[in-house]
């Protein structure tokens, strides 16, 4: 089976890009096994290559949506994909400040990459190709600012007495790197968001993604069926926040970049930011 580095860690823990389908047939008593491999992406087969972008054209529309036409690796403020984030974050805010919560301590989960930070200047280091060792590089240096306008939300919402919560397919061995970049540690680049509340049970709010012989229980339960008893992404995740919500918080809204960050239900409402740089299933 071919391996392929899907683009974040926590891609590199599912049964890599593959879906394996065992069919016995018992016919003459025996036992075959017939493997299925799969695209971990399901998507259309173009009958024309003029039907898709062509990917250094695309590269460059990217580049232009990011408002970085030369591909320097810093995006602008003024680009359409800021003026994109900050309408995802207006409606946000205006969920966050007129939501009505009966249903235990109100608080906000958000992902990390490419919600809480802009991975931009990895993806045109790299040239959309992800690689593990040197994208651990920038997280482990912490170069990532923040994503437009998203520590205002954070911390507005922190001052409507929301609990704060990050959770990240990031390995966890990150956690500490994260958490300095997300903050203000000193090292690399100081996002300056509010750290992540501490749980009432004492556990820290940022959730980074365990190694599956350290998954807590409710990882374990739920995870059980996934290839290796390793996480998912939508498993990992929303079997989180169901964790989040059996200690007693309401989790007003999740807000992540791509569609398996707000799969599996557990949150109030989800807010999708802008990704067009890659997929995570
Ligand atoms: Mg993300």
């Amino acid at each position: 089976m071919p391996v392929q580095f899907w683009r974040k860690p926590s891609r590199r823990m599912l049964a890599i890009g593959a879906a394996v389908t065992a069919v016995a047939a018992l016919a003459g008593g025996g036992v075959a096994y017939a493997a299925t491999q799969q695209p971990a992406i399901k998507t259309s087969t173009p009958r024309s290559a003029n039907q898709v972008t062509n990917l250094d054209v695309l590269r460059q529309q990217i580049r232009n949506y990011y408002g970085d036409p030369l591909g320097t690796g810093m995006a602008s403020g003024d680009s359409n994909y800021a003026k994109e984030v900050r309408s995802v974050e207006a409606s946000g805010q205006r969920w966050l400040a007129s939501a009505h919560h009966s249903r235990g301590t109100k608080a906000i989960v958000l992902d990390v990459d490419d919600t809480a930070l802009l991975n931009w200047n990895y993806e045109v280091f790299s040239n959309w190709a992800y690689n593990p060792t040197t994208n651990a590089t920038f997280v482990n240096n912490q170069q990532f600012p923040a994503v437009f306008g998203m520590v205002d939300l954070v911390r507005a919402a922190q001052r409507e007495g929301y609990a704060i919560f990050y959770l990240t397919g990031r390995p966890a061995d990150q956690e500490a790197a994260t958490l300095g970049n997300l903050t203000s540690d000193g090292i690399g680049v100081d996002a300056g968001y509010p750290g992540p509340t501490v749980l009432r049970d004492g556990e820290d709010g940022l959730f980074t993604k365990p190694a599956a012989a350290n998954y807590p229980g409710y990882l374990k339960a739920a995870c059980t069926d996934d290839p290796n008893g390793a996480c998912t992404t939508v498993h990992y995740k929303s079997a989180t926040r169901a964790h989040l919500e059996s200690l007693g918080y309401d989790l007003v809204a999740n807000f992540g970049d791509q569609d398996s960050d707000l799969a599996g239900g557990h949150a109030d409402r989800t807010f999708k930011l802008p990704n067009p740089n890659y997929y995570l299933p």
